[in-house]
């Protein structure tokens, strides 16, 4: 992708985990690579369709002036994310905060934090069959595009399906999303269990009735393997309630693991029957 450069801003601001700092202030050099697409820009040869690297200059240096916080990682997370909201067309960032003056009392040239944070594109499986099944799927993804650090981005039709494992329960209701989001894997699940609690899912039988059921299918092209998380969900390519609205959104996303897309999945599964 196309990259956009600020390189070694100098900001006078007070951050640092000695008061001292916090009063007195020292230099910061701030760097940023901007990812973004200048092709149209390329052509038409107006500001407008690219980034004013003037104004993201003055935004970091405004940001960085306006608060104080203790770490450099702090400052990098704030700014990144600060960017990466305020600016859509950029995809993903690259910043390096140095503190050439950090008060270490040891011969050095800089210290700095360097971090890269994108817009990470993920796909959800949404279900639901208790109570009103479509308004609490309709509820569930208003509150996924609620929150600041997530967008939906597309949406599969609902389509009923019958109940697998436990099959004593109503026909649920099931759709795909894809969503940008500047969350983590961990801190998208985090949000997917809040979103859960607050339309009153409750855990009594496994695979049984819910109100809700929001999994992670794919993020990025990862492939996460920890306490809590599975990515890819597990169980997908054995779901016809997931294959399908997957397929209506993302049928040529390539699942990571099986080096095979959603449609392959799903043709797979279907000669397997059931
Ligand atoms: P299934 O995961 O078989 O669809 P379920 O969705 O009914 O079952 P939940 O009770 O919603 O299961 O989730 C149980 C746990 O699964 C969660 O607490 C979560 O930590 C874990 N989990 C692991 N991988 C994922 C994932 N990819 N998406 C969502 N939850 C996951
Ligand atoms: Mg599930
Ligand atoms: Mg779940």
């Amino acid at each position: 992708m196309d990259q956009i450069c600020i390189k070694r801003l100098e900001v006078f601001a007070r951050h640092g985990v000695l008061p001292e700092e916090n009063v007195l202030g020292q230099k910061f050099l701030i760097s940023a690579v901007l990812y973004c697409d200048t092709s149209v820009a390329g052509v038409s040869d107006a500001l407008s369709d690219s980034i004013n690297y003037a104004e993201v200059s003055e935004f970091i240096k405004k940001s960085t002036e306006s608060h104080v916080f203790k770490l450099l990682e702090r400052l990098a997370w704030h700014l990144a994310k600060g960017i990466l909201l305020s600016y859509p067309q950029i995809q993903k960032v690259d910043l390096e905060i140095e503190k050439p003056w950090a008060p270490v009392l040891l011969p050095l040239e800089t210290v700095s934090v360097k971090i890269t944070r994108q817009w990470n594109k993920a796909y959800l499986s949404i279900g639901s069959n208790l109570g009103d099944k479509r308004e609490n799927l309709l509820q569930a993804v208003r509150m996924l595009d609620e929150d600041c650090e997530t967008r939906v981005v597309r949406q599969s039709s609902y389509i009923e399906t019958e109940p697998v494992g436990y099959t004593k329960q109503d026909n649920f209701l099931n759709g795909a999303l894809e969503i940008q989001t500047l969350r983590s894997a961990e801190s998208l699940l985090d949000l997917i269990g809040e979103i859960e609690q607050a339309l009153k899912r409750e855990r009594s039988i496994h695979w049984g009735p819910r109100t809700i059921d929001l999994d992670i299918i794919f993020y990025n092209d990862e492939i996460i393997q920890t306490e809590r998380l599975t990515i890819p969900h597990i169980q997908m390519a054995g779901r016809m309630f997931v294959l399908e609205p997957m397929c209506e959104i993302a049928p040529y996303v390539v699942h990571p693991v099986f080096g095979k897309t959603v449609l392959e999945l799903k043709k797979d599964r279907e000669r397997q029957g059931d």
